[in-house]
């Protein structure tokens, strides 16, 4: 029926893996997909007259998905990088980010990225903090499927530290209740997070610009913003 067809609204499919808190995670008891990123991704589907409807990928595995048309949009604090770049097409940036070191509470001989030579690290694979920590001088990169894992790791002492994106690791050091962890030393690598599509969507690039822009001007994202990270 017609008006019936019309009613249903088109669905994106979007993709994100969901240990990246405050952008993509589960509640405890709560099986809905929140954060940031999810705020603004459904934000940004309505605005182009889409419903959102995400689906959890490892982050090393969102690429890949895309590719084989899985899914139509990676919203998962996806840095734009210049590698990422030759694969997939990025929206404008929606969000700036850095990377960062935890190390236990205790630990007082990590202050920097450059005393992390021969030290025990843990990363998430696919990711710039793992491209990152590879590049550390006689380092012993771990990777791992999840954040949490490799968080749990360092709790464990299995690791010496974690590198990752900078408003997470604060996000796990005030709000998982872990005590004795700390962030050390200088943010690193100016990074900002972009929305995906493969690269023959131009289209798709260019509505999903528009919606941030709409979203910016309209108050929305501000709104967003400000729910997950305070004013
Ligand atoms: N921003 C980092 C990257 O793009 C980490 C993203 C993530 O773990 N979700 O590689």
């Amino acid at each position: 029926q017609k008006a019936a067809d019309t009613d249903k609204a088109k669905v994106l499919k979007i993709g994100a893996e969901m240990t990246f808190p405050p952008f993509e995670f589960q509640e405890e008891g709560n099986k809905e997909y929140v954060g940031f990123d999810m705020d603004l991704a459904r934000a940004v589907a309505k605005q182009m007259g889409y419903t959102a409807e995400i689906q959890n990928i490892g982050f090393d595995g969102l690429i890949p998905a895309l590719e084989a048309g899985n899914i139509d949009m990676i919203v998962s604090g996806m840095s734009i990088t210049e590698e990422r770049s030759k694969k997939i097409a990025f929206s404008k940036p929606y969000y700036k980010s850095g990377l960062s070191i935890v190390v236990k509470g205790d630990n007082n001989s990590v202050a920097s990225f450059k005393d992390l030579e021969g030290k025990r690290i843990a990363v998430q694979i696919g990711t710039t903090g793992a491209e990152e920590a590879r590049k550390i001088k006689d380092a012993n990169v771990r990777e791992y499927n999840s954040n949490s894992e490799a968080y749990m790791e360092l709790k464990a002492g299995g690791v010496d530290a974690v590198v990752n994106d900078l408003p997470v690791n604060e996000y796990y050091l005030t709000k998982s209740g872990e005590k004795n962890a700390k962030i050390v030393g200088d943010i690193v690598n100016a990074e900002e997070y972009g929305m995906a599509v493969t690269k023959k969507n131009t289209e798709l690039v260019e509505k999903v610009n528009k919606a941030i822009d709409e979203l910016k001007k309209n108050g929305e994202y501000e709104k967003i913003y400000v729910k997950w990270f305070g004013k």
